[in-house]
């Protein structure tokens, strides 16, 4: 195996890069079964198929009267009989017959004979007598049976991300457990000499680790286990050990720092001599040194070690390679075009991805920078909801421009 291209850089694009990423995972085939409360956020394996109607009868959906729209024809006011006073959680199988009205409220099922509610407001009662008015479509206030969910159809399809409302429809359908895709294992470790574990003291010359803990958190809300390699040092001999581990335990290798091509930056050179090594270079901006490949059975994502960088690129290119490993539906990225407030020159010929806040407001949506944008500028990234996008080569934007601008929480 090895270096392919003999240590020569080849600079690839970003849509490239985003393919060639794409190719790389395969989706995970083994499921689970969970209970619903575990459920939320795991990737659905097989697609639900209603197994009852909801709502299970016609129901009302009002208080009032339920009624033959028969007796309802003309104009003017019709007299009719109240046989019976039915609440949500009642039954009644006898009628109402012609010149008769059930009183109902919402939720109760809508009695044989009859086929349309009359609000309560626009009826008068006396007695067992109510007057209600002529005229009412039929069907009113009527929700008919299955009309939210008919047995036989698909109600949630395989791939998807199981949110609240997904939630709800299996419980609607009495369905308390659910096949979804296994969890997939995503080893993690930092690198470099001078990064120390966060609950360390800092001497000088070192840095806490920022980038494990804020991947590990990009992680976890993915739904991924995690398993947590730790600090290792910039020993090439070091690297191709804990790779080596790794590749046995996990489906996806991420690493960060250590890909450049500094004089310290043995992360490529080991997963030459261990492994497979695809790319390492994309025209993209921050986090152009970037390593990919293959070790054993794992895909090995090699992240820059700035902390804006290497959360960058996971935003943009990991995390929907991550989200296809889970066996999840890719859908397309959430882009807009937005007014753009601020002043911006770029001159590199790279595809750059400016942290700002994008703003969806009364006059359409609006896009500003969240300040300086220098790599190392973690606060930059955590003020973000958005990146601004600009194409290559040279481009200056000014206030009133319209810009591309792509949403951070993509799937
Ligand atoms: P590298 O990609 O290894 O050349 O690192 C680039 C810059 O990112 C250097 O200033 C590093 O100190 C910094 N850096 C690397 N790894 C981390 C980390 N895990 N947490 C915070 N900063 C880091
Ligand atoms: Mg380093």
């Amino acid at each position: 195996m090895g270096d392919p291209s003999g240590g020569q850089a080849r600079m690839i694009s970003f849509e490239e890069a985003e393919e060639r990423i794409l190719a790389y995972v395969v989706p995970v085939t083994g499921t689970e079964v969970v209970g619903l409360e575990q459920a939320p956020g795991r990737i659905l394996a097989e697609a639900v198929v209603a197994r009852i109607n909801v709502p299970n009868h016609a129901n009302s959906a009002m208080d009032g009267y339920a009624v033959a729209s028969a007796d309802l024809v003309g104009t003017g006011q019709v007299r009719l009989r109240v046989v019976f006073d039915l609440a949500a959680g009642g039954f009644y199988s006898s009628g109402p017959g012609r010149g008769e009205a059930v009183r109902i409220m919402t939720g109760a099922p809508i009695p044989p004979g009859a086929d349309t509610v009359v609000i309560q407001e626009v009826c008068r009662r006396e007695g067992e007598w109510v007057e209600v008015p002529c005229g009412i479509p039929r069907g009113e206030h009527v929700r008919d049976a299955g009309e939210d969910m008919r047995v036989g159809m698909e109600v949630l399809d395989a791939g998807k991300r199981l949110r609240p409302g997904d939630i709800g429809v299996l419980a609607a359908q009495g369905i308390d457990q659910v096949t979804v895709f296994r969890r997939i294992r995503v080893g993690l470790f930092s690198t470099g000499n001078e990064v120390v574990e966060v609950a360390g003291t800092l001497r000088p010359g070192q840095v806490y680790d920022s980038n494990r803990a804020g991947l590990k958190a990009a992680l976890g809300v993915m739904g991924c286990a995690v398993i947590d390699f730790g600090i290792v040092g910039d020993d090439l001999a070091a690297i191709e050990s804990v790779l080596q581990r790794a590749a046995h335990e996990v489906d996806v290798i991420i690493s960060t720092g250590g890909v450049s091509v500094g004089d310290y930056d043995l992360v490529r050179t080991a997963l030459a001599n261990k492994g497979e090594i695809g790319f390492w270079q994309v025209a993209m901006k921050p986090g152009k040194p970037q390593a990919y490949g293959r070790l054993g059975g794992a895909v090995f994502f090699g992240l820059p070690g700035n902390p804006v960088s290497g959360l960058t690129v996971f935003h943009l290119l990991i995390r929907p390679a991550l989200f296809r490993l889970m066996g999840g539906r890719s859908g397309s990225r959430k882009r807009i075009w937005a007014t753009f407030t601020g002043q911006w020159t770029k001159k590199h010929s790279r595809k750059e991805f400016l942290r700002a806040i994008l703003d969806l407001t009364g006059e359409g949506p609006k896009v500003k920078l969240t300040g300086p944008q220098g790599s190392g500028l973690m606060t930059s990234l955590a003020r973000a909801n958005a990146f601004m996008v600009l194409p290559e080569g040279p481009v200056t934007v000014s206030s009133g421009d319209r810009v591309e601008v792509w949403m951070m929480d993509n799937e």
